[in-house]
């Protein structure tokens, strides 16, 4: 499958294997991977958040609302789907809380000052369970044709070193631990460039190691201010 298809796949063996309850996807573009998530029965909350949401609400939130299907067969558990126009650097209170964070192909899309603030808004602020970043990995750009940035609108694109390098500091800073992965193998010949796209997996630290997940109920953070920065543009419940 194309490479963006192999990223939400990938998201999807994360929610397979760790069962989250909230996941928030930031900078989830036209929200095909809230759509695919809906189908996942252990997701209660599914949240998305981008600077621009008009072309979701043109192509995708039908798909995002309940169907004919989903009164037919009725879920176990209810699900709940917000979406907010906003910015990953700014924080708000309605994103606290969460199991899983997703930052599909969103660093790189952001200037030196807002990278500058998104680990303290992602990792110390709203301080989910498990965090997942993907960034194109720019080791892998001489097999393209044209080596040159896979984007125009993206503001840097990493190596494997500068990446790792960054997250390490990040989990460290935050107690999180971190691992790297990615999907897009090189060709056998070319395998010390990595994968095309690369992916940190960061979990936060517990002090009981047995659950990795945020298992704090809400209320536990009552003493944190209510901070609304985001916009709702769409909201369905299941
Ligand atoms: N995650 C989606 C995917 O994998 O298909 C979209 C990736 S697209 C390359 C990057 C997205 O990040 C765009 O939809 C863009 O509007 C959004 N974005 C850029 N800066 C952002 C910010 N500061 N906060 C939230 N979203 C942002």
């Amino acid at each position: 499958p194309p490479l963006y298809k192999q990223r939400y796949f990938f998201v999807k063996d994360i929610v397979n294997q760790y069962k989250p309850k909230k996941v928030a996807d930031l900078g989830c573009g036209n929200a095909t991977l809230l759509c695919m998530l809906k189908f996942h029965s252990c997701v209660q909350e599914l949240v998305g958040v981008d600077l621009l949401m008009d072309r979701l609400l043109d192509w995708n939130s039908d798909k995002l609302s309940p169907s004919i299907g989903d009164h037919l067969g009725p879920r176990d558990l209810d699900l709940s789907i917000v979406l907010y126009r906003g910015s990953a650097v700014e924080k708000d209170s309605r994103l606290l809380g969460f199991d899983l964070i997703t930052c599909i192909e969103l660093i790189e899309h952001l200037d030196s000052e807002d990278l500058a603030k998104f680990p303290e808004v992602v990792f110390g602020y709203f301080s989910p369970g498990m965090v997942v970043i993907s960034t194109p990995n720019s080791d892998f750009n001489p097999l393209f044709p044209a080596s040159t940035f896979r984007n125009s609108d993206h503001k840097f694109e990493w190596n494997q070193t500068q990446f790792q390098h960054w997250a390490s500091n990040v989990a460290k800073l935050y107690s999180y631990t971190v691992e790297f992965t990615g999907v897009g193998v090189p060709p056998p010949w070319a395998k010390h460039v990595g994968y095309c796209t690369q992916i940190g997996i960061f979990k936060k630290k517990q002090p009981d190691p047995g659950s990795w997940i945020l298992a704090k109920p809400t209320g536990s953070r009552v003493s944190e201010p209510e901070e609304h920065a985001y916009q709702v543009v769409f909201t369905a419940s299941f």
